[in-house]
């Protein structure tokens, strides 16, 4: 598993990471077991690296005909099929 994947995974079933210092905690614990977990902890230097940036979510690109994942960090992230940059900024209802 990549680490897209794993942080889309993750992200559907409702699970929180949080970096503190050079320990990666998630929330709600009883979600992760198993190959899920050993996933983690395989992936869990680049994700801390990652967290550090700022906020995380992974989207399906926007792009036509594209089901590639994105990670987005603070709202900004690449397609790597389109070579485009995807960026997703918060709205206010009025
Ligand atoms: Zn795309």
């Amino acid at each position: 598993m990549t680490t897209i994947e794993l942080l889309a995974t993750l992200q559907a079933q409702g699970v929180k990471l949080e970096a503190h210092g050079d320990k990666l905690r998630y929330c709600p614990s009883g979600v992760i077991a198993g190959e899920t977990l050993r996933e983690l902890a395989a992936h869990k230097e680049e994700i801390l690296a990652i967290l550090k940036r700022g906020k995380v979510e992974v989207i399906t690109c926007p792009g036509d005909d594209c089901d590639q994942r994105v990670l987005l960090v603070n709202g900004v992230g690449r397609c790597h099929q389109h070579n485009m940059s995807i960026s997703v900024h918060a709205k206010i209802v009025n």
